[in-house]
């Protein structure tokens, strides 16, 4: 194992410095909360990662969880995560005072969330979920149920799920079919399977409340017709005791990655007994369901982030320790007299670090970005101003989703590849990280879904406004750098990719307008990845030009070199990354169309 997994002055400075938190603690709702509190607070986050959750991330893969006497045996720390997560706030930290919770800003809540998947991404999210479905009762269902089921989620007695996934319906929701009966009482009969259920069922909690969406007998066909219920697994009854739900845990998967983390099949009223309790509305169970969605795209995103950060630790330590080779004279010979070389003297071996670095240190900053205008479009009462940060979020977030999972899966790689054969092994931990990220462009909707949704609905959000705010948004970071003469070249550098992204978009919003939709998504995720890449470009040259500013005025709260760093990869990801964009906006403006007609071999 690495000593370190992740750089808590790399969070503070994108915390506080890149992304001014401050500004954010002016709201009202965050009135209790000032810097030092804050900082108190991320201190123990990473105290308890570093005790509870870190020192177990391998032994959590090597003794995966498992289906047992139709439950699942889990590690003993998810104990430990649930009980002294809930004790440390970390389920409710969100929530208003009201609700048991700390008000804090979602920044800080994704930093201090960061940490703990960076430490071990096999824990935090049974608290996680456990926070999103106690967040989707907070927001929607009656006050009866929210007594109920809420606190002993927010003490960590309870575990929470989400119930999306059906064998017939994962991508596309509108074939939901788990089916739900209304009875007198008021309640619902439930009937159906659910699969892929994460954190569905362990020895450590004593009930579980799953959050699952299914049809009303009767309802319309397609996502109109769902409905989002409680379904505990016990459910509590007028003394106040628990008797069985009908909820059968059928099966745990067995994964390559996350494999501390269970995953499991799920059957509801096997036995006809079954019942479940509408959140809100009818028919408006998808939508409950898309409003909480924002959050749970941006923790994906972290998640991955964590991970990419902690192999890029676990590979930086293992690089300044090998010795292998020697370093090429000035004359393109190897000296056999002079000694081996450590690998992180060779070039290549430095930019398989750097890559790392960029995607790791530059996804954090967009998933801090996007808490950034969440907690803005949440708190600010100018309509406007909430509008602008409501826009940006949405569409940005299948970015921060996606960006993080794709290139932090490459960047791991990446990181297996410093470590030559020992990578390969399971002696050194790269294996794990590698394995354990895979999940990401998967889940919370894959890939290709996001990229059809930054494509196909948000770039068009209210005629294209929120590109347009982005879009300027971009152009003020230009500005500044254009300030600095060493960062002129970068900052015309992007102003020349927004003009070429314009283009892009204009050709393929062209086939929109000609109704020819299966044209015009038939790209989305080539366009995904354009985008994101000229987004984390963005996101860089923010950086470097806040570094600049302070090596400049000479208000540095970081070392010299620590600033310098920062420069310096955003000056890599401009060089080796930024310009595959021209290749993917050549992909996207060529009329040859190979992937809806023509081949009969692969497609027939
Ligand atoms: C470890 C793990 C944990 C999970 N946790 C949960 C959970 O807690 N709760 C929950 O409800 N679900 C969970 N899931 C389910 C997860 O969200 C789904 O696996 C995911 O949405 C994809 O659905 P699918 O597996 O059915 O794949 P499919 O939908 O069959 O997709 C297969 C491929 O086809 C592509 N595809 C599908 N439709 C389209 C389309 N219209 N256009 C273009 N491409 C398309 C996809 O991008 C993908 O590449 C989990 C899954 C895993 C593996």
């Amino acid at each position: 194992m690495a000593k370190e997994y992740v750089d808590i002055s790399t969070l503070k400075y994108l915390l506080y410095d890149v992304h001014q938190l401050d500004e954010v603690l002016q709201q009202d709702r965050f009135s209790d909360h000032d810097r030092e509190s804050l900082n108190l607070f991320l201190d123990s986050v990473k105290e308890f990662s570093d005790r509870e959750l870190f020192p177990y991330f391998k032994e959590m893969d090597e003794h995966p969880a498992h289906y047992k006497d139709g439950g699942v045996e889990v590690h003993k720390q998810v104990d430990v995560m649930m009980k002294q997560g809930g004790e440390m706030g970390l389920i409710s930290s969100v929530f208003d005072y009201d609700e048991g919770g700390l008000q804090l800003p979602m920044m800080m809540y994704t930093a201090s969330a960061f940490i703990q998947d960076a430490a071990n991404n096999h824990l935090p999210g049974y608290v996680g979920l456990t926070m999103g479905a106690a967040e989707l009762i907070i927001h929607f269902a009656s006050q009866e149920l929210k007594d109920t089921f809420v606190p002993k989620m927010l003490s960590g007695d309870w575990g929470g799920t989400m119930c999306l996934t059906e064998p017939q319906a994962g991508s596309s929701l509108s074939d939901v079919a788990t089916k739900a009966i209304p009875q007198e009482d008021g309640s619902y009969k439930m009937l159906g399977q659910k699969i892929f259920i994460s954190g569905g069922d362990h020895q450590y909690a004593e009930n579980f409340v799953h959050l699952v969406l299914a049809r009303i007998e009767g309802a319309p066909a397609g996502t109109k017709g769902i409905s989002l219920f409680i379904v505990p697994k016990n459910r509590p009854v007028a003394d106040g005791s628990l008797v069985s739900n009908d909820v059968t845990t059928v099966a745990d998967f067995q994964k390559m990655g996350q494999r501390g983390y269970c995953t499991t099949h799920l059957g509801f009223g096997d036995k006809g007994d079954c019942r479940g309790y509408l959140v809100g509305e009818a028919h408006q169970g998808l939508k409950y369901m898309f409003l909480m969605m924002n959050g749970a795209r941006i923790a994906v995103g972290r998640g991955a982030t964590a991970i990419a950060t902690a192999a890029y630790h676990a590979s930086l330590e293992y690089a300044k320790e090998r010795p292998q080779g020697r370093k090429l004279a000035s004359t393109g010979k190897k000296n056999p007299e002079q000694g081996q070389t450590l690998i992180i003297n060779h070039p290549d071996v430095r930019r398989m670090l750097l890559l790392q670095k960029v995607i790791a240190e530059g996804s954090l900053s967009l998933v801090l970005l996007a808490s950034r205008y969440y907690d803005l479009k949440e708190t600010l009462t100018d309509q406007s101003e909430k509008e602008k940060y409501s826009l940006l979020l949405e569409l940005i977030i299948p970015m921060v989703k996606t960006y993080p999972s794709d290139m932090g899966a490459h960047a791991v790689s990446n990181g297996l590849q410093v470590l030559g054969g020992y990578g390969f092994c399971t002696d050194f931990i790269l294996q794990q990280y590698h394995r354990d990220i895979r999940i990401f462009p998967i889940y919370e909707g894959t890939t290709g879904i996001q990229s059809q949704d930054l494509l196909g609905r948000k770039l068009l959000l209210e005629d294209g406004k929120a590109l347009q705010l982005l879009t300027e948004q971009m152009t003020q970071t230009i500005q500044s750098a254009l300030q600095y003469d060493g960062l002129k070249k970068y900052a015309a550098t992007l102003g020349e990719k927004l003009q070429e992204a314009a283009k892009v978009i204009q050709h393929l919003v062209g086939f929109a307008k000609k109704g020819d939709y299966e044209r015009f998504l038939s790209d989305a995720t080539p366009f995904m990845e354009y985008l994101s890449t000229i987004t984390l470009a963005w996101i860089w040259l923010d950086m470097a030009t806040n570094a600049k500013q302070a090596l400049v005025t000479g208000k540095k709260s970081y070392t010299e070199e620590f600033y310098e760093s920062k420069i310096h990869a955003m000056k890599f990801f401009f060089k080796y990354e930024l310009p595959k964009t021209l290749g993917l906006a050549e992909v996207l403006q060529d009329d040859e169309v190979l992937t809806i007609a023509g081949e009969k071999e692969v497609f027939n």
